[in-house]
C-alpha cells in the first residue's frame, strides 16, 4: 500500500456510544490520490467513521494514519484533512469569497496570499462570478461548490465528503458527480466520500467499501464488487439481484430450477446463488443448458430498460425498453453459469 502523501489507514477502529456498538474493528487502506467511497444503509456507521478520520470523534480502540503518520489523537484543526458536510455549513453572513477565505484568515495567512489562493479555488470551481454573493443568493449546487472550494483552499492531503450531494436534485447530482470526479483527477488528492446511494458510489470511485452494521462487508473496484458480490447483503444493496437457493451435488451446485454451476465447491451444503437481472438472457428457443421455462407475471417499464417479473421465482429479468413481452407470455430463459455467483452465506 502506498505511503505517499494522502495515504489513509484505519486500523482496527471500534466505537460505541454508551452501550451501543457502532463500529467493530474497522480496517481500511486508501492510497494517496485514490477516490474511495464508503457506502451502506442509514445507521451503519459511515458518518461516525468519517468523523473519527476527521478528528471530530475519538475511537475507543484502533488507529488512524495519514501519510504514514499516526494522527489518532491529533486535534481536528491540526490534521491535513478537510470535511465537506451534508448541509455545507456555510456562514450565512459572509460572502462566497469570505466563506472560502475564512480558514486561511483564521490561520493568519497574509492577505495577498489569501486573495491569490481564494481566487484560484473559486476559479477551479467556476465560482468567480459569484464571489460577492451571500449563501442565501445561491442554488444548492452552487452552495455545494462553495463548500468544496472552502475545503480545498486549505490544500488538505485528504478530503472527506459526507453525503455532499444529498441536498441536490437527481439531475444536478449526476452533473456534480462528474465534476467531483474530474476535480479529484485534476488535483490528484485523496477523496473519501460517504453516501448511502449505490449509484453515486459506483459512478465516482476507484474503490468502494460496502458497510453493514459497523463492519466493512466487502471492498474493491465498483465493477468487481457489483459483478462478484460475496454476500446476499452486498448483492442486494448494490443494484438488483436474484437470489436462488442452491445445494451442493456431485457435479457442482444445483438449484430447484434445474440450474447447475459446474465444478463448484462452496463451504456450505445449502446456500445461495445470485444473478443480476441483466445477465439473464431471453432466448427464442430452449437453450442447451441452464434453461428455465418462465411465465411473465408483470412488466415494469423504466425508460431505458424494462424489468420482467417471471415465475418461477419470482425472477427479475432486465430487457430492452421496447420489449414486447406481456403478462401471461411464456419465455425461455438462459442463466449462464458464469454469471451465477456462489455467495458465502
Ligand atoms: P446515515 O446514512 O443515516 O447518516 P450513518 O451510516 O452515517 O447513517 P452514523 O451517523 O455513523 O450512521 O450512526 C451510526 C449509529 O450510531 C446510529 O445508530 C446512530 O444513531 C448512532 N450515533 C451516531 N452518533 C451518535 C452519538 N453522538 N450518540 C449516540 N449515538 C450516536
Amino acid at each position: 500500500m502506498s505511503q505517499r502523501r494522502g495515504a489513509l489507514q484505519v486500523e482496527g477502529v471500534s466505537k460505541s456510544f454508551g452501550d451501543t456498538p457502532v463500529l467493530h474493528d474497522v480496517c481500511l487502506e486508501v492510497s494517496g490520490g485514490e477516490f474511495v467511497t464508503l457506502v451502506g444503509p442509514s445507521g451503519c456507521g459511515k458518518t461516525t467513521l468519517i468523523r473519527i478520520i476527521a478528528g471530530l470523534e475519538l475511537p475507543d480502540a484502533g488507529k488512524v494514519l495519514l501519510s504514514g503518520e499516526d494522527i489518532t489523537l491529533r486535534p481536528a484543526n491540526r490534521r491535513s484533512v478537510n470535511t465537506v458536510f451534508q448541509d455545507y455549513a456555510l456562514f450565512p453572513h459572509l460572502s462566497v469569497f469570505e466563506n472560502v477565505a475564512f480558514g486561511l484568515r483564521s490561520r493568519r495567512v497574509p492577505s495577498p496570499e489569501v486573495a491569490a489562493r481564494v481566487a484560484a479555488a473559486l476559479r477551479m470551481l467556476h465560482l468567480e462570478p459569484l464571489a460577492r454573493r451571500h449563501p442565501h443568493q445561491l442554488s444548492g449546487g452552487q452552495k455545494q461548490r462553495v463548500a468544496l472550494a472552502r475545503a480545498l483552499v486549505n490544500e488538505p492531503e485528504a478530503l472527506l465528503l459526507d453525503e455532499p450531494m444529498s441536498a441536490l436534485d437527481a439531475k444536478l447530482r449526476a452533473e456534480v458527480r462528474l465534476e467531483l470526479r474530474a476535480l479529484q483527477r485534476q488535483l490528484g488528492k485523496t477523496f473519501l466520500l460517504v453516501t448511502h446511494d449505490q449509484d453515486e458510489a459506483m459512478s465516482v470511485s476507484d474503490r468502494i467499501f460496502v458497510m453493514r452494521e459497523g463492519r466493512i462487508e466487502q471492498s474493491g473496484p465498483p465493477a468487481a464488487v457489483y459483478e462478484r458480490p460475496r454476500t446476499r447483503f452486498v448483492a442486494e444493496f448494490l443494484g438488483a439481484a436474484n437470489l436462488i437457493a442452491g445445494t451442493v451435488s456431485a457435479g457442482g451446485v444445483e438449484t430447484r430450477f434445474g440450474l447447475l454451476v459446474p465444478r463448484c465447491r462452496p463451504l456450505w451444503e445449502e446456500g445461495t446463488l445470485a444473478i443480476r437481472p441483466e445477465r439473464i438472457r431471453i432466448c427464442p428457443e430452449r437453450p442447451a443448458a441452464n434453461a428455465v421455462r418462465a411465465r411473465v407475471r408483470e412488466v415494469v417499464y423504466c425508460g431505458d430498460h424494462a424489468d420482467l417479473f417471471v415465475e418461477p421465482g419470482p425472477l427479475r429479468v432486465r430487457t430492452e425498453p421496447t420489449s414486447h413481452a406481456r403478462p401471461g407470455d411464456d419465455l425461455w430463459l438462459h442463466l449462464p453459469p458464469e454469471h451465477l455467483e456462489v455467495l458465502d452465506d
